[in-house]
């Protein structure tokens, strides 16, 4: 293997020559501490980062085994770690001012602890994953730059980053003892017949809308009814009292602006673990919890919502119903029914952001319209056949309708962000005031078919479009439906259909590097609302409980492998789902990509259906 200091020469002499010239320094170099392999070198400065890896030996980094020994705290050492790569780096990159180029980047983490393919420990090393944006002058390399960047800053990080004895010990210890505390307070939930676990003193609102920090100024810390409270002795930092949600149907109400919406988010985002200061560290949610929401204008493939919706206009089908743009309710049970044929066990609704037809319908109503005449069946007479039929509990903030006082278990009241537990009250009241409704909800709650995915390429070009022929494709190009800018064509603008050859564009580049396997499609995401699959854009904005574009990377990247191995006509979406998760469980993250990725983060069964769900290629077999 070569040194550091023949890299350090060989970037030197790079100086001044063309861009492509630093494909040389692809390879691995020995470093006193650390190995360094450069995976990718980017073809352009404008390309994306070129991809290198550290590897660091335990016996220079020196993090005790007590640390990473279980997965929950090995899955917290590496967060830890992450951040402190993230803060040296930009640091560094901050004293250099150098911009883009010359930028030294890792996963970057939010309030949540996630697994995440950036850095990795065992008993042999400790391995970080990040991108260079090697330096350079237009398209010329400055090899001085990419010297000192290489070969002085990048020990540096190692050593401030991923060297135990650099680093704060106390608070390592308190992030994977929190964690670890977190994962073994949600794995009490199903013994206590509990959804959520919201701890007293937990802080739930945010900074902003765009900010998932804590709020610093005026937040009212939560704090449990007595009838509601539960607690729990962890096993590293004891005691703690805090709201159970107990399983059954959770009703959530109070007036406008008390906080029922931030609890709710808090218990959907429960989910994940925090990091310590977060405010909700210790607040855990059933990891099949998902929140469920009307999404008009989303495309249904193939969903049967007759359990909710029957005799549509035009004799259309409920059984297998299929649109490219969804209303609000139709949106609203096709997402219910995805979610419970992805094995959902909790359904978390908020008022705010659901279709009002879908979730009441009150006894004027229906003297006005008659059940014949109303396709849908609303939520409100289907919550409890759910709970029964399935065990599927839902916690649903509803502050405009007392007629759920009928269905609901608990009746928690949000008041100045203060909750009180008001069951008896509501149920008084529901004695006294009857809503005169007649139940529409059938005996049952109705049957989940499962799909049978058709075995379609998922990343197909739209109709019409010319198809890039796969024999004159080269490596590491794709055709221009499977792009989103346009790509230089050598010498011919005639609309002929063959591409640059060479490897010199930008694009290329691009492309090529995020490829998830071999073949696949491209794959971009730019924010967590937006996942570009091949040609087409899966909007995600409605999916809630995804928090990182690294969770996006990594649902693409499954997509793209289910897609391979998977897709076959035969399996059903369930099947799928979970082949995808055994591959996961068993190969990581690395079994997704065809070289090691380090963008790659953590993410459910339940949002890779979603995902594949609002793919408008997506298509499922029709039974009669
Ligand atoms: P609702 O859904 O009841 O209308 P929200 O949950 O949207 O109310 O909260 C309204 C506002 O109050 C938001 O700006 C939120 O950040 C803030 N808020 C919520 N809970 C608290 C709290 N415990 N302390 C301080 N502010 C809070
Ligand atoms: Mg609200």
């Amino acid at each position: 293997m070569t040194t550091s200091q023949r890299l350090y020469q060989r970037l030197l002499q790079l100086d001044g020559l063309s861009y492509k010239a630093y494909k040389d320094i692809q390879g691995g170099y020995q470093f006193p501490d650390f190995t360094l392999i450069i995976d990718h070198v980017q073809g352009d400065p404008f390309a994306a980062p070129s991809r290198l890896r550290v590897k660091v030996p335990q016996s220079k980094a020196g993090f005790p085994l007590g640390l990473y020994h279980s997965r929950s705290r090995a899955i917290a050492l590496r967060d830890y770690l992450n951040r402190q790569f993230e803060q040296v780096a930009s640091r560094l990159s901050e004293k250099r001012g150098s911009g883009k180029s010359g930028l030294i980047a890792i996963a970057h983490p939010g309030q949540q602890v996630l697994e995440r393919s950036a850095i990795w420990v065992n008993d042999q090393e400790v391995e970080a994953r990040f991108t260079v944006g090697l330096p350079a002058r237009g398209r010329t390399i400055l090899g001085r730059q990419a010297a000192e960047l290489l070969c002085q800053d990048l020990p540096d990080i190692v050593d401030a980053a991923l060297k135990y004895a650099s680093l704060n010990a106390k608070a390592i210890q308190h992030h994977v003892e929190v964690v670890e505390d977190a994962d073994w307070l949600r794995s009490q939930l199903p013994t206590h017949n509990l959804v959520s676990f919201i701890p007293n003193g937990a802080i739930l609102p945010r900074q902003s809308g765009v900010d998932d920090a804590p709020l610093k100024q005026g937040a009212f810390p939560f704090h449990s009814p007595p009838s509601l409270q539960v607690e729990f002795d962890r096993p590293n930092q004891g005691k703690i009292a805090g709201m159970g949600i107990p399983t059954g149907v959770t009703l959530i109400v109070g007036g406008g602006y008390h906080g029922k919406s931030t609890l709710l988010e808090a218990i959907a985002l429960g989910i994940y673990n925090h990091i310590p200061g977060d405010g909700r560290e210790q607040l855990v949610t059933d990891p099949g919890a998902v929140k469920i929401r009307a999404e008009d204008g989303r495309s249904i493939a193939g969903v049967d919502i007759s359990p909710f919706i029957n005799h549509l206009p035009q004799g259309r089908s409920t059984t297998y119903f299929c649109t490219e743009n969804a209303s609000g309710s139709t949106s609203q049970a096709a997402s219910i029914i995805e979610a419970l044929e992805a094995d959902a066990t909790v359904l978390l609704v908020d008022e705010d952001t659901s279709a009002t037809n879908f979730m009441i319908r009150d006894r004027r109503m229906q003297a006005l319209i008659a059940k014949d005449k109303e396709p849908i069946t609303p939520f409100i007479d289907k919550i409890r056949l759910l709970y029964r039929d399935y065990s599927v509990s839902t916690v649903l903030v509803m502050g405009g309708s007392g007629d759920y006082f009928d269905v609901a278990d608990i009746v928690i009241a949000m008041t100045d962000y203060e909750p009180s537990d008001v069951t008896a009250q509501a149920r008084a009241i529901a004695t006294q005031y009857s809503t005169d409704r007649v139940p529409e909800g059938g005996d049952d709650f109705g049957d989940i078919t499962d799909r049978i995915p058709l075995p379609k390429r998922l990343d197909s070009p739209p109709e019409g479009r010319q198809r890039w022929g796969r024999d004159r494709a080269p490596r590491g190009h794709w055709p221009q439906d499977c792009r989103s800018h346009p790509y230089p064509r050598t010498g011919r603008s005639d609309g002929g259909d063959r591409w640059q050859e060479e490897d010199t564009s930008s694009n290329a580049e691009d492309i090529a590097s995020y490829r998830p396997a071999d073949r696949g499609p491209k794959l971009k995401v730019r924010n967590v609302n937006e996942l570009v699959f091949g040609t087409e854009v899966i909007d995600l904005a409605a999916v809630e409980q995804l928090v990182e574009v690294g969770q996006l990377q990594a649902i693409g990247a499954a997509i793209a492998h289910l897609q391979h191995h998977y897709l076959d006509g035969r399996r059903s979406l369930s099947e799928i789902l979970d082949a995808v998760i055994a591959d996961l469980e068993e190969q990581g993250f690395d079994g997704l990509t065809p070289f090691p990725q380090g963008d790659l983060s953590c993410f459910r069964s339940l949002e890779l259906a979603a995902a594949l769900n609002r793919l408008r290629s997506f298509a499922v077999h029709q039974f009669v």
